[in-house]
């Protein structure tokens, strides 16, 4: 390991961990019965329980970590219309008609933020700064021009091409052969975001409880027997929010899940002129590879946070941080010698169709599968999931009514991962 990129206070914990307030948890035993009983405390539970709980119904939020420690506290904090296929890929699976909702359903995960900032209040570092995407390719840029011209069919994305002659006043780097800029992208503080969620759904009367797993959800004659690292608790309704995290628990979501590692590092301080010559904006930064990069400036301009999809099977931070160094470095040979002060990963749950679902059988409900983009839209389907449970939803979620695939053999070990990630990277080598 180069020791030397590393600043000597370097940790494998979250950027944001460290700045984020810290929200007491009351303390209080573990309730019988309840009517709602939400496993995951991550942006999907307690979107859910803030519905659950402000409709009345008693509601408990149980974690097996601290609420907040799976990728509601580790991601990158941009945000998107969160929808992966194109509306020409929906269009055949779906129809135009389903298509379409569920395009105006990713339009409304990216609205729902702008609620939760401006109606309900929440301090959560939302702004409009837009997101500029890299074409890593020429034959990539030509295609996202030609996108760019027919606009979307559903969203008003008000995107612009920058070409390669005007990069520098969107980003300073040369390995671009320009890119697009989709105005309404937005970024959040993700230090600030799920704190404030917590305190909230508190407010609202929700009981949430760390370290505490659910071990076993047994469906009774009504409702459910849930086993948990501290004893029983019967509900009414269950909602799983575990996401990647989603383990043996219901068979049934974990065939569905593919859990897939992202990795991030933040840079040590980096000094304003550098910042303002390589980041002339503050916009959210991605590019066209399929193992797309994703990077964006620390809220107070002062540290590159630097994402990726590195590796084949790696958990371990420090092995991820090089790597994802190197590639900073690819794009900004500038940034040879910054160090990096933090390195961590988190898994995020990938579906066969590419695509979020959430759905209820019988009192157990859902909402997961945002592959990697799931800031608005796991809070958006949390929202749905909760209002769906406490029986004020109006009517069903496109994401509801399409169905949720699995493949033969799969049982939650992504074993085909490995290949998979090879394939695309060397698509990303040749742009195919
Ligand atoms: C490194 C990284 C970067 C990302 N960047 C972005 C980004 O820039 N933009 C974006 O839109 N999305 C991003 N994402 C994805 C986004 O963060 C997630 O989609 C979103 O946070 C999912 O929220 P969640 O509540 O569904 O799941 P999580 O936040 O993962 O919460 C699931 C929780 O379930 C708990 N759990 C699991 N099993 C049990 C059990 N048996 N009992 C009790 N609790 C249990 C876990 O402890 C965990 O806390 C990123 C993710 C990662 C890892």
């Amino acid at each position: 390991m180069r020791s030397d990129l590393f600043t000597d206070d370097f940790k494998t914990s979250p950027y944001w961990q460290d700045r984020a307030p810290d929200i007491q948890l009351p303390a209080s035993e573990l309730p019988n019965e309840v009517d709602v009983l939400v496993v995951g405390g991550g942006y999907t539970g307690l979107n859910a329980a803030l519905q659950t709980a402000r409709e009345g119904l008693g509601t408990l939020v149980l974690d097996a970590e601290r609420p907040g420690w799976g990728c509601s506290m580790r991601n990158g904090g941009q945000i998107s219309t969160s929808l992966k296929p194109s509306f020409a890929r929906l269009v055949s699976r779906y129809g135009k008609e389903t298509a379409t909702k569920l395009c105006r359903e990713g339009q409304a995960s990216l609205d729902y933020m702008h609620h939760l900032s401006r109606v309900e209040g929440m301090d959560i570092g939302l702004r409009e700064v837009g997101r500029f995407h890299g074409a890593h390719k020429p034959h990539l840029y030509e295609r996202l021009a030609r996108e760019c011209a027919l606009g979307h069919p559903v969203w008003q994305t008000d995107a612009h091409m920058v070409p390669r002659a005007d990069m520098a006043s969107e980003l300073g780097t040369d390995q671009y052969c320009g890119g697009i800029v989709y105005p309404h992208h937005c970024s959040i503080d993700v230090s600030k975001y799920h704190p404030h969620l917590m305190d909230k759904t508190l407010q609202a009367g929700a009981l949430i409880r760390g370290h505490c797993p659910v071990l076993t959800i047994e469906r009774q004659k009504s409702g459910f027997k849930v086993q948990t690292g501290d004893g029983e608790v019967v509900a009414g309704k269950v909602i799983l929010a575990t996401n990647g995290y989603s383990g043996p628990l219901s068979h049934w979501h974990q065939r569905r899940i593919i859990p897939i590692g992202s990795y991030v590092i933040a840079t040590e301080e980096i000094s304003k002129e550098v910042v303002d010559r390589l980041f002339p904006t503050d916009r959210i930064l991605s590019d066209t590879r399929k193992l797309v990069y994703y990077y964006r400036l620390s809220p107070d301009r002062k540290r590159l946070l630097f994402g990726g999809r590195v590796s084949l099977g790696e958990t371990d931070p420090l092995n991820s941080a090089l790597k994802l160094h190197r590639d900073m470095v690819s794009l900004f040979p500038e940034l040879a010698t910054v160090r990096i002060s933090h390195a961590w990963m988190g898994f995020v749950g990938y579906t066969f169709d590419t695509l979020a679902h959430c759905g209820e059988d019988k009192g157990l409900y859902y909402a997961m599968g945002y592959c990697g983009a799931g800031v608005g839209m796991a809070s958006y389907l949390g929202m749905r999931i909760g209002q769906k449970a406490s029986g004020i939803e109006k009517s069903a979620s496109a994401f509801d009514r399409i169905s949720f695939p699995t493949r033969p053999l799969y049982s939650g070990t992504p074993w085909f991962l490995a290949p998979s990630i090879l394939v695309y990277r060397l698509r990303d080598r040749f742009g195919v």
